[in-house]
């Protein structure tokens, strides 16, 4: 996660992120976290429960390694801690600045005491550094102030550190906590007044108390405070907690229909997903980004959740979601000649799926897809054709570029159009010649499952040859030619012969991206299927 801010921050493009068990990677990054599906695979005991609970409020007595929070929103916004901690090497610390965030910033009047009520000595030995002169074993008791005030403010990458909705409180954790490299777990007991609800990805305890299993899953994750709706799905062995701090209960109406359709045909995909849990918070911010952590993920949205505007963040989430597959477990190689080379796949493969369940759920309507196809198609064809782009092919479109990039900006998002739009229409020529080859047989989805099963499930990471491989092996015939010509050569794919394999009409004009796509009126069967396919409700 940390390695992979920085680009983030840099890049500063609407982003999108991948959801993982370990972590979760932006798409405007591109680099992204590798050790996910071994992670999923070799844990399979792996329980999290995420509390959203009523907090009793009682006392308890804090043992080593134990946190004791107390948060209200009183003016000024602050959450006032109490420890419990041992010292092995007599240094405490906080989380490393990260996401443009110091953390040590917020900690205040920090000071430390023995059981007898003595005060010990803290030095600070940089930012977010202290040293203490503490025995091995003896226990500490640590006091500070978290001044959360920083989270009052509605801006940029407030994903990353902190929102205050005024009813509830987003707070990514790496504030919370000053740390000691004590073995074992953490305990965290939350005093909020009466009422409050509480959401978090630890193990819960007791109402308000929960465990840690060391500090990177206390710290690399984040807490919901306050009153908030929020909604959990199961779907085989795929567990949602959705929390939507500062939205109403009409947002939740929206949003968790849409998740759970969108879940629902993802596990009739892969049924053999592996055991998952995350909490999600989905939120309004002023950009469309996202940030993962340990165990639960953050999305922002600028726009008001609305029925008439959910051809847009329907399609998000379930571009979101689906990356938990494609993307995070069907991950791509990124070692020196392959860097890049998957994005296509992972970026258009994601938004090309998300788009065909959302019609097929029904949660957007067959004209409202047509658009999207004729975006997509749009972008990819303008971006073949126009001068800064040109001669990119799409599998080079997430590590290289025509023309030099502006300074902080990644390939990916320079060549948006090609990885993005152009990993779409590679997709879905490569859903339709997949089709067209096998009567309508098998189809992309094919190609998800068996990558799914050679690289998902084994954490084996997948490389441009390999994707030809399982295609051709889906379908029956040797693809290498497709791939070779269209997405490994900069020759732009013969779409307008695709979409009529697909039962479409297609009028396109690459210079003014311009796509115009309606149904073809009478289309032989098997192009009748394939268009079928696409938009007709599969469950
Ligand atoms: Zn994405």
């Amino acid at each position: 996660m940390l390695t992979r801010l920085p680009k983030v921050l840099m890049a500063a493009v609407p982003g999108c992120l991948l959801l993982s068990v370990a972590m979760i990677a932006l798409c405007a990054s591109q680099s992204r976290a590798r050790s996910i599906a071994a992670f999923c695979s070799t844990i399979p005991g792996k329980e999290l429960r995420t509390g959203v609970s009523q907090p009793a409020g009682r006392q308890s007595t804090l043992e080593p390694q134990s946190y004791k929070i107390r948060i209200d929103f009183r003016e000024p916004l602050r959450a006032t801690v109490q420890a419990i901690l041992t010292f092995p090497d007599g240094r405490l610390f906080t989380h490393e600045h990260a996401g443009g965030y110091e953390w040590s910033d917020f900690i205040k009047d920090i000071q430390a005491t023995r059981e007898d009520g003595s005060v010990i000595p803290i030095q600070s030995l940089g930012p977010g550094q202290w040293g203490i002169k503490a025995s091995k074993d003896e226990a500490v008791r640590l006091s500070y102030d978290v001044d959360l005030s920083f989270a009052e403010e509605m801006r940029e990458g407030t994903q990353r550190g902190g929102q205050f909705f005024g009813n509830s409180l987003y707070i990514v954790n790496r504030s919370l906590f000053v740390m000691s490299n004590a073995v074992g777990p953490r305990h965290v007991e939350f005093v909020v007044p009466p009422g409050f609800q509480i959401a978090t990805p630890w193990h819960a305890v007791t109402p308000s108390g929960y465990q840690a299993r060391d500090n990177s899953e206390l710290a690399d994750n984040f807490t919901v405070i306050g009153s908030f709706p929020s909604f959990k799905i199961a779907e085989g062995d795929f567990h949602l907690d959705m929390v939507m701090p500062g939205g109403t209960q009409a947002t939740q109406a929206l949003i968790e229909p849409v998740v759970r359709s969108v879940l629902h045909e993802y596990i009739r995909i892969f049924p053999n997903t592996p055991d998952f849990h995350v909490l999600m918070a989905v939120f309004r911010g002023v950009e469309i980004n996202g940030e993962g952590y340990r165990d639960s993920a953050a999305l922002t949205y600028p726009e008001q959740i609305e029925m008439g505007n959910r051809v847009l963040w329907a399609s998000y989430l379930a571009h979101e979601l689906f990356h938990h597959w494609n993307g995070d477990l069907i991950a791509g190689s990124d070692e020196g000649d392959d860097f890049g080379t998957t994005e296509w796949f992972a970026e258009g493969g994601t938004e090309y799926i998300a788009n065909r369940t959302v019609v097929r759920a029904g949660i957007i309507d067959r004209s409202e897809y047509i658009r999207k196809m004729e975006t997509n198609i749009g972008m990819y064809e303008y971006w073949t054709w126009a001068a800064p782009f040109r001669g990119t092919s799409i599998q080079n479109a997430g590590a290289k570029t025509a023309l030099p990039m502006p300074p902080g900006m990644i390939a990916k998002t320079y060549n948006r159009a090609g990885v993005y739009n152009g990993g779409w229409v590679a997709s879905f020529c490569l859903d339709t010649k997949i089709q067209t080859d096998t009567q309508g047989k098998k189809g992309l989805e094919d190609v998800f499952r068996l990558m799914f099963a050679k690289f998902g499930i084994t954490g084996k990471q997948w490389k441009p040859q390999d994707l030809v491989r399982v295609s051709s092996e889906v379908a029956g015939t040797d693809l290498s030619s497709f791939f070779r010509k269209y997405i490994a050569d900069a020759n732009p794919l013969p779409v307008q012969e695709y979409l009529a394999n697909a039962g479409f009409d297609g009028l396109i004009l690459d210079y003014g991206g311009e796509a115009n796509v309606t149904p073809t009126a009478n289309p032989n069967r098997l192009a009748q299927e394939i268009r079928e396919h696409l938009w007709a409700k599969a469950w």
